[in-house]
């Protein structure tokens, strides 16, 4: 019998574009060996970590390879190189989108390329720093270095570790995979605890729905295994299902006497999203959708997290004839038309009324986000729905999704400025109408590129 390995995971690139970082969150650790400056000497890090991919446990060798040339770039180059190619089952090749693809870039994946890393392990091309959807149009110039897989992530945030994780064991050789798949298959995933991010304006009713939601139900005192909570955030229970409240914008410690001065702090907005996987956006059901409502919700999709519109104070409208809840709905979207996929609900924070499926509701949104689409099925599907509407005869190579949270989808097209709007929103459109999504927001990204067939770098 074979003597029994882990897989080894073989991280790297330029100084600064997060190895470290998503070495811990890969590491599912928060202890961060994490420095600003680059060229930081420190030895080559190894770790044994477990990924849970489809409900099983895997264990793996995790390696960082920073700072091994110390002041002397190509020096790092030429070793980290070495090191994938003698150790390496999967490389991950990291790269930062918001610096853009540089010169050393460019050394590196080249001495991968001569050295011919890929033909002995698969490379992934990892773009980190993706935090928000406006980082994701600088993700294109990658897809230039001709490796085979490009995906996307944000190791501070966390977005997009699950599909890495994902991608890594399914690139693995079968029998190493066999021998990853550890431990006691009675064992259980721990539970994604649900993220949930009560957003809006001032004076909405934030803090009311949060005292009702906490109140209702006990709150939880003991931590659950596998969630790491905010000193902010509340661990909770809806609909007997645990789920942490993220605390947003200091709304439960705001003192009453500050009423009225509370500010729309973007900052904070941010940060409570980025910790979030779905946000409920109140509006206001009495005084209606204003401009800040709008920015709000704007924000919430550009973070990429699930959302649910909440018209609270429904109380004060439920027995006005003049104001129907199909009336109440057509307004809304028509002011935010683009949170069109939104589920809206209807509730009274004060008195308490129209959330008792929030938690289903959160629950199907984010079991909706788990779909993966295959490659083949979707290519084949993008072309199949750019014969329908094409207005500047777009042609359509690989297509391809790169991400679950949100869904993102990457097509490689003859001229990304061929593909008109009209065909982006009829594509996203038909997407929604086959596999759904409700609730989440979905990324069609366009890169010019042909397909994978040709690609010189593909491995055999
Ligand atoms: P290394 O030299 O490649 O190991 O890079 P580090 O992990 O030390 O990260 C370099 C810098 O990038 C640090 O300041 C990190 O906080 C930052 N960083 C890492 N990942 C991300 C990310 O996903 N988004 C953003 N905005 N910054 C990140
Ligand atoms: P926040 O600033 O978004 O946290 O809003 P608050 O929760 O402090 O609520 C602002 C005001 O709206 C308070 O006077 C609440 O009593 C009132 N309010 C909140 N929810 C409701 C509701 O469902 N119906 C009615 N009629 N008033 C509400």
């Amino acid at each position: 019998m074979s003597s029994h390995r882990l897989p080894r995971i073989v991280i790297i690139g330029r100084p600064n574009v997060g190895k470290s970082t998503l070495f811990n969150r890969l590491l599912g650790r928060r202890q961060a060996l994490v420095h600003d400056l680059p060229g930081v000497t420190r030895d080559r890090i190894e770790q044994e970590s477990d990924w849970w991919v489809g409900g099983r446990k895997y264990r793996l060798l995790l390696t960082d390879t920073g700072g091994l040339g110390g002041e002397h770039f190509a020096e790092e180059i030429r070793k980290q190189v070495e090191m994938a190619l003698r150790d390496a089952d999967a490389v991950i090749a990291l790269f930062d989108a918001q610096a853009g693809l540089t010169a050393a870039d460019e050394e590196l994946v080249g001495e991968l390329k001569r050295k011919g890393v890929h033909r002995k392990a698969p490379v992934y091309c990892v773009v980190n720093k993706v935090d928000a959807e406006s980082h994701e149009k600088l993700v294109s110039e990658f897809f230039a270095l001709g490796l085979e897989q490009v995906l996307t992530v944000s190791a501070e945030h966390g977005r997009g570790i699950d599909d890495l994780q994902e991608a890594v064991i399914g690139g693995l050789a079968p029998e190493l995979t066999e021998q990853a798949a550890s431990g006691d298959s009675r064992e259980e995933e721990p539970a994604r605890v649900p993220r949930v991010a009560i957003m809006g304006r001032p004076n909405v009713g934030k803090s009311t729905l949060t005292n009702a939601l906490l109140g209702e139900e006990r709150m939880i005192t003991s931590p659950i295994a596998g969630t790491t909570v905010d000193a902010v955030d509340s661990l909770t229970e809806l609909n007997g299902k645990p789920f942490v409240l993220v605390d947003t914008a200091g709304i439960r410690r705001k003192s009453k006497t500050e009423k009225g001065v509370e500010v729309l702090s973007v900052v904070q907005a941010k940060k409570a999203l980025e910790r979030s996987d779905v946000a409920i956006l109140l509006l206001d059901g009495e005084k209606g959708i204003t401009d800040q409502d709008e920015k709000i919700g704007g924000l919430i999709q550009e973070a990429g997290c699930g959302v649910i519109l909440a018209l609270n104070k429904w109380d004060t409208q439920k027995r006005n004839p003049k104001f129907t809840q199909e009336m109440a709905a057509e307004r809304v979207r028509k002011t935010m038309a683009y949170l069109n996929y939104a589920p809206i609900l209807f509730v009274s924070a004060k008195e308490r009324t129209g959330f008792q499926d929030l938690g289903e509701l959160i629950m199907e949104i984010l079991h909706q986000r788990q779909l993966k689409i295959p490659t083949h099925e979707f290519t084949e599907w993008v072309r199949q729905e750019s014969t329908i509407h094409n207005p500047k005869n777009a042609k359509f190579f690989l297509c391809h999704q790169a991400g679950k949270y949100p869904p993102t989808f990457i097509c490689h097209v003859n001229d990304p400025e061929r593909v008109h709007f009209s065909l982006k929103r009829h594509l996203i459109n038909a997407l929604r109408e086959r596999w759904g999504y409700m609730g989440s927001p979905v990324r069609l990204l366009f890169v010019r590129g042909k397909s994978r067939e040709k690609n010189p770098f593909a491995r055999k």
